[in-house]
């Protein structure tokens, strides 16, 4: 007997690379190539460190009350964490937890690669349902008996999108567990299911400040639901820590989610460079799906993603690869800036 036997052992979740290298084009962790929005930069600059002195709102009630208010629901049916990667987890660890270990929370084998790391963690059954041929989801196999279900919508790293009907049929076919719809993507051409959480009490919906509101380095991330989920999530956080966000990041993500036409300008520039790309990606030889996210997901009909992503980074253009069955030749590509998008159509012609 060792101490390591008691060890809660788990295999960890591997984040993109943040280099260390300057002037690189950084197209790998689908962050916004644009600022946050202009009144971010005010309250920062009004920050003392006598702010610091004391613990903050455990309730986070600045950012919870500009998250409600721009998305017209109440405060109740709003929670906040320490980016959505805190709030799904948070979410995992409250809601599935099946008494019978026959029954499996659901998710796609290719979607976000932190789900089986959280139900490894927390020790909860799952099963990973493939994906159709052209990675779609079949709704209908969400429909079995199962311990929670969990779809991201858009989809990562696919970038495809499920029609918000065949999303709340999801739902409505599951009236004995938890629902969440990892909506991180929603703002680049998704339809989110916020407007579902007054019909149904079991759906948690997840989004993010870190892609559409850029500012991934705050670590703020959001879910609705029903005041009854919410209760429940605010529970088990406080059971957990009470301080998750900090003071900085309660005022600035309150004035940057204030600012809507700022957030529509940015999310359109964004989307109109990733409908600009996609055809020349088509005349290169790379095939994807419908993209409704900041990145797309693509392969090349002759080469192999491994040898274009070393080929990117030695002209210092960094983009995802995930070494995962069904998905190791695509690489996923973040959209940059319009220029930053150009070189990347340059370097790829030089070397196909
Ligand atoms: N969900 C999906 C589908 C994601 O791709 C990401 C980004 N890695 C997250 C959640 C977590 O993002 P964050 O913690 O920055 O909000």
């Amino acid at each position: 007997m060792s101490w390591e036997d008691n060890v809660r052992k788990v295999v960890p979740y591997t984040p993109g690379e943040q280099p260390k290298i300057k002037n690189i084009i950084k197209l790998n962790t689908n962050e916004n190539p644009y600022p946050p929005a202009p009144e971010v930069e005010e309250v920062l600059k009004n920050l003392t460190v006598d702010d610091f002195r004391k613990y903050p709102d455990p309730t986070c009630d600045e950012l919870v009350t500009a998250v409600a208010d721009f998305y017209k629901v109440d405060k109740e049916n709003v929670f906040v964490g320490v980016g959505s990667d805190d709030v799904l987890a948070m979410a995992f660890l409250t809601f599935f937890n099946s008494k019978d270990p026959e029954k499996k929370v659901l998710f796609p084998d290719i979607t976000y690669s932190f789900y089986d790391v959280w139900a490894d963690l927390f020790r909860i059954p799952f099963e990973q349902v493939s994906l159709k041929e052209d990675f779609t989801i079949n709704p209908e196999d969400y429909y079995k008996e199962n311990a929670g279900v969990v779809i991201a919508n858009p989809n990562a790293p696919t970038g495809v999108l499920l029609p918000l009907e065949q999303i709340e049929e999801i739902v409505k076919r599951n009236p004995d567990v938890v629902v969440i719809v990892d909506e991180a993507y929603v703002d680049f051409g998704g339809e989110s299911a916020l407007p579902l959480i007054d019909k149904y009490e079991n759906l948690l919906v997840v989004q993010t400040f870190s892609k559409s509101r850029s500012m991934a380095g705050m670590r703020i991330g959001y879910a609705f639901g029903s005041k009854k989920i919410i209760k429940y999530l605010l529970d088990a956080k406080f059971s957990f820590n009470s301080y998750t966000m900090n003071m900085p990041t309660l005022s600035l993500g309150a004035a940057a989610i204030r600012d809507r036409a700022y957030f529509e300008e940015c999310r359109e520039k964004v989307i109109a460079t990733r409908e600009r790309i996609k055809p020349l990606l088509s005349e290169l030889g790379f095939t994807f799906g419908d993209s409704k996210t900041n990145f797309i997901f693509a392969k090349h009909e002759k080469m192999h993603g491994k040898d274009i992503f070393a080929y990117l980074r030695q002209n210092g253009i960094i983009v995802r690869r995930f070494d995962l069955p069904r998905i190791d030749e695509y690489l996923r590509i973040s959209i940059g800036t319009d220029e930053e998008m150009d070189r990347l159509i340059s370097v790829l012609k030089e070397f196909l």
